[in-house]
């Protein structure tokens, strides 16, 4: 019967209890000693809803913890797929034989199987050779444990087969630490920064495992030369320590065994050591413990909802000034953060070349937290200036492109927000082009402080029905300050006031009664005006008993769907790309002039990765005849922002601009026509259009404006 004693001739084997209870107090003391660091933070409501949690917690573990959803760069979203057999379930036909479909099939496959590629490739099957082989070998010891005191069930067929997979493991394992080696310091991408650390972690994981096959090679010939029991035949299935075997099977057996004890207290010592270490000085590798933590305690709100600041009239401080004003989730967060630097791939701001990188933020932060646990108080660094700059915190577009790609869900945008929150309103401290737009957002209740226009201009002989007029309606049509009051996007909010009347759809407007939802001034960092405004619109909206309301900006329809209810405004928010998808759908209004145009089509970042909206924009642009839909290389979730939002929009911005990358990422598809679904990002393209000098061969237009070309009234 195959088996394994477990100390096989160690004398006096229990010793090594010693440095296993020293291993499993160093884990203990310092977890205690992080904990405390955590504790620095704010008190943070997390353990409200713990069922709701743990439920939302199934997922990410699935697919992101064991399946490596975002380590790989997948999504696994099978939209593409749905659209692709629809597609073939009306066009295929067997007699007379052919595939029809609307579409390009090319395309539609493309967009079925994309999903699915792993554009994370080799950083994903390195950190995946690592995870699991570590679980294998972890499994494999936890099995030796029970068999050795509990039930000894490590015997036969089932031994054969844990000695194959534990040695898999410790395969995966070395296998992992060699192509992470040759990535770290062969390849050496831009987006890691190799520290001594990076490097003794990768050589203690490499020796642990060498070391341990070496073990079991001595192990495999010295039972084979001291006793009767071993066969041949057993010890392939350990097959490594076996290979490696064979290179000591021609020393005596005497020293075989001498070997085999020396290396068996040699690796369990060193073992012990590496845990003792690793927890003592709280290594990066103690994210295998914090990561689950931290994506456990993630944030439950909807996505495009930032933390409220309650009773704000008798707050004494807002926002972060100093570390300890970070909540103690905030503060983990920086420990889960392995500096694989994703974030920063994805950054538009770090990608356009300024200094902004969301990877060395939370790196940063975290560094200062640690000195703050080290030092007192009066000699360490300010959190703003010398820790993060300034331009740091205003640099970023609230694009959410990090969060969206970080493995371990760090949060970085309400860190920057509470950062902004404090210069506002503590400070009083902002970019001089941020204070025209606040100023102007409180004085004349909108953020474009140079428009002569008013509120109503764009709907002249439109017949469109103000609420204060006649409020008996089924629909709000919100405008928002940009359609209502910036002379090109006016032309959208003429095209969706056209599109309701043609569907027949019983709306009105709230006309000069309505002001900013409050976004711009959220997203800079004044919580106070946001809140101001936020009360005055809900108290408006219900006096009107208003339920159902459109908007065609993604910021206005993130801030009334997601960050109303946190006011008490519970309204339907409807995206009028979904509105108009279903108008479409349900044959309200049917798109039938063919526009013989190549379109490509960006991405809000508030409206796809804030709020998941991709699929509506795409229907509408595919139920144009003839529209030729072209898609570009970022997009979807990995969309590439168009610099406008988080208050950006009016705020300078130096070097080079985002909206140009962006253009430039348009030019290249070489379509004639990128179709916006946001007021914002279609000012972007109008600038990068005018920028790039390509006004002759490219035009943005707002989805609503390419349907109504497609469905003209007269
Ligand atoms: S924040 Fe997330 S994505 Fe960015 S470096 Fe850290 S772990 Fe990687
Ligand atoms: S939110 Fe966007 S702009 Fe801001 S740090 Fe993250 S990726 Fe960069």
């Amino acid at each position: 019967m195959p088996f394994r004693e477990i100390g096989w001739e160690i004398s006096q084997w229990w010793i090594v209890y010693i440095p296993g209870i020293l291993a499993v107090i160093a884990i203990g003391y310092g977890g205690y000693e992080r904990y405390r660091l955590w504790r620095l933070g704010k008190p943070a409501s997390i353990f409200e809803n713990l069922g709701g949690r743990i439920k939302s917690f199934i997922n990410p573990a699935i697919f992101d913890g064991f399946a490596h959803r975002r380590l790989f760069g997948v999504t696994f979203d099978f939209s593409g797929v749905r659209s692709l057999s629809n597609e073939l379930r009306e066009g295929v036909s067997f007699f007379p034989p052919k595939i029809a479909t609307k579409h390009p099939l090319g395309g539609l496959i493309r967009s079925a199987v994309s999903p699915f590629i792993p554009k994370e490739f080799y950083p994903g099957i390195i950190h995946f050779l690592l995870f699991g082989g570590a679980g294998l070998l972890l499994l494999g010891t936890a099995m030796d444990v029970v068999a050795h005191y509990d039930y000894p069930f490590m015997r036969g067929a089932t031994y054969l087969g844990f000695s194959l997979v534990n040695d898999l493991g410790g395969v995966f394992m070395l296998l992992g630490v060699i192509l992470a080696l040759i990535r770290r310091y062969i390849q050496r991408p831009q987006r890691l920064t190799n520290t001594a650390e990076d490097a003794l972690i990768l050589g203690l994981i490499f020796v642990v495992v060498l070391s341990g096959f070496i073990l079991e090679g001595f192990r495999i010939c010295a039972v084979a030369s001291h006793t009767e029991l071993a066969q041949p035949g057993w010890a392939r299935w350990s097959f490594l320590g076996y290979a490696l075997s064979l290179a000591f099977d021609n020393l005596a057996p005497a020293t075989q065994l001498v070997w085999y004890q020396w290396l068996w207290w040699g690796h369990m010592v060193f073992t012990m050591g590496v845990i003792i270490y690793i927890s003592l000085a709280f290594s990066k590798l103690t994210h295998i413990i914090v990561a689950p933590l931290n994506v456990f305690f993630r944030s439950l709100r909807p996505k495009g909802a930032l933390v409220p600041i309650l009773n704000l009239e008798e707050a004494e401080s807002f926002g972060a000034e100093k570390i300890e004003d970070f909540t103690w989730k905030q503060l983990m967060d920086l420990d889960a953060c392995t500096g694989c630097g994703r974030c920063q791939d994805n950054c538009p701001v770090y990608l356009s070349g300024k200094a902004l990188s969301p990877k060395k933020l939370i790196q940063d932060l975290k560094s200062h937290l640690e000195e703050k646990g080290r030092k007192s108080q009066n000699n360490s660094r300010s959190l703003i200036g010398e820790v993060i700059s300034e331009d740091d915190i205003w640099a970023c577009t609230t694009c959410r492109a990090c969060q969206q790609v970080c493995p371990v869900f760090v949060e970085h945008i309400d860190k920057t927000i509470e950062m902004r929150r404090y210069l506002v309103l503590s400070e009083s401290r902002f970019p001089e082009t941020a204070m025209g737009a606040l100023t102007s957002i409180e004085t004349r209740g909108h953020p474009w402080r140079g428009t002569t226009a008013v509120r109503t201009d764009w709907a002249d002989g439109l017949g469109i029905k103000e609420l204060s007029q006649d409020s008996e309606i089924d629909i709000l049509y919100w405008v928002g300050c940009t359609e209502a009051l910036e002379d090109r996007s006016m032309k959208v909010a003429i095209a969706v006031g056209k599109i309701l009347k043609k569907a027949g759809i019983k709306f009105g407007i709230l006309g000069s009664e309505e002001t900013c939802c409050g976004e711009p001034a959220r997203r800079m960092g004044n919580e106070y005006l946001f809140q101001i405004q936020a009360q005055r619109n809900i108290e408006l909206l219900k006096s009107y008993q208003v339920k159902k309301i459109i908007t065609a900006c993604p910021h206005c329809f993130n801030t009334i769907k997601n960050e109303y209810p946190q006011f008490g405004g519970e309204f339907e928010v409807i995206h009028h790309t979904e509105f108009i998808a279903n108008l479409i759908k349900n044959g309200r209004i049917e798109p039938f002039m063919r526009l013989d145009q190549k379109v490509t089509y960006q991405d809000s970042c508030y409206l796809g990765r804030y709020n998941g909206i991709y699929d509506a924009p795409r229907e509408i642009l595919a139920s144009i005849p003839r529209l030729n839909l072209t898609e570009m290389a970022w997009r979807k979730e990995k969309g590439f922002c168009c610099g406008g939002g988080g208050g950006r929009m009016w705020m300078e911005e130096q070097g080079t601009r985002v909206n140009h990358m962006r253009t430039e990422d348009v030019i290249k598809t070489g379509a004639q026509i990128v179709a916006t679904a946001c007021p914002f990002c279609l000012q972007m393209f109008e600038d990068g259009i005018k920028a790039k000098g390509v006004e002759e061969s490219l035009k943005a237009m707002d989805i609503a404006e390419l349907i109504n070309l497609a469905i003209p009234s007269e």
